[in-house]
């Protein structure tokens, strides 16, 4: 028996009946033969941490455009945030902690520069959602356009992880909850530490049921979903919890996504990716060859070329290439 038979067959022994066991995967887009150490989503979750796509998320806004400070959230570790709540959830309902923490790092993969904004942009000028591009980086653009052939449930996960998906499997739907869990609270935290808000600000209602910190209402939500999860077929949360991180969803996008502060410089962002999108779109010749290559396949029109491009950059990047194109020559600094 191979170390990965042994270790499938701990799986079978130890996780709950409603995990979703390596072993029953439904595979993989092409056919390959097995590690002989790593079950199939431990050997997913290797493939998406050194995929260059990953690394690049360091260099992405969650959600503070070009923070000042060291200490503000970056896409990477919102992600790195998104897979230890998942973590911790599937470990304590006995679920595939490999699924839910390969689900979790490339969850994000396709999110554009500039965060919402930059994903707004790519929007009005072609078809796009960052759960779809996150796919699509996966499957289409990863590894010179080979992709990571990444298994049938990874890839599920990654692409209903937004709040309106529905996900297969119940590590999908660990990840989609710990997602928005995640970035709730570290969100709130960067608004306080920004000066956006203070604690005060959030409602004595919200505060009563989820806590007076982000650390407190991080481990009522993550305890609730625990709970109430225990030896179901489903992930929830209590109705009480549930109702209160709605509405503390609700006083975020009231008072931090849409405040004036905050995204002051927003519509520059989305401008700027506009712009950089119709000039790859007239310029195509500027694109690396592996995108070029990507054209001769008929499934891909220019635009959602660019498009993979555009959506690759980091926010460094972007402003780079904006600065190449558009600023003369003796007026950058
Ligand atoms: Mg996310």
């Amino acid at each position: 028996m191979t170390i990965r038979e042994q270790l499938e067959a701990r799986e079978e022994e130890y996780l709950s009946p409603y995990a979703t066991l390596s072993r029953r995967s439904r595979g993989r887009e092409r056919e390959e033969a097995q590690c002989d150490i790593r079950p199939v989503f431990q050997r997913d979750r290797d493939r998406i941490l050194h995929c260059k796509s990953f690394r690049r998320l360091k260099q992405k806004t969650q959600v503070f455009l070009l923070p000042k400070g060291d200490h503000y959230r970056t896409r990477l570790t919102h992600t790195l945030e998104v897979s230890q709540n998942a973590r911790t959830i599937a470990k304590a309902l006995r679920l595939n902690e490999d699924l839910v923490e390969a689900i979790a790092l490339g969850h994000d993969l396709g999110h554009t520069p500039f965060g919402h904004a930059g994903e707004k942009a790519l929007n009005r000028v072609y078809h796009f959602s960052h759960n779809v591009q996150s796919l699509r980086v996966v499957e289409r653009v990863e590894k010179q356009g080979r992709g990571l052939n990444l298994t049938w449930e990874v890839r599920d996960g990654i692409l209903n992880h937004k709040t309106a998906g529905n996900p297969h499997t119940l590590e999908g739907k660990v990840l989609r909850l710990s997602d928005k869990i995640a970035y709730i609270n570290h969100d709130m935290d960067d608004a306080i530490r920004g000066g956006i808000l203070t604690e005060e600000d959030i409602p004595a209602e919200i505060r009563g049921v989820l806590g007076n910190s982000c650390k407190e209402r991080l481990n009522t939500m993550v305890h609730d979903v625990i709970i109430n999860s225990m030896d179901q077929p489903e992930i929830r949360m209590s109705e009480r919890v549930e109702k209160a991180m709605q509405e503390l969803r609700r006083f975020m996008f009231d008072n931090v996504y849409l405040n004036p502060k905050a995204k002051g410089e927003e519509d520059k962002a989305v401008h700027m990716i506009e712009q950089l999108f119709e000039y790859y779109v007239k310029h195509l010749e500027l694109l690396p060859q592996q995108y070029l290559d990507a054209m001769s396949d008929p499934d891909n029109s220019r635009e959602q070329i660019v498009c993979d491009y555009i959506a690759g950059m980091t926010d460094s990047y972007a402003v780079k290439k904006f600065e190449e194109f558009f600023v003369p020559e003796s007026w950058k600094i």
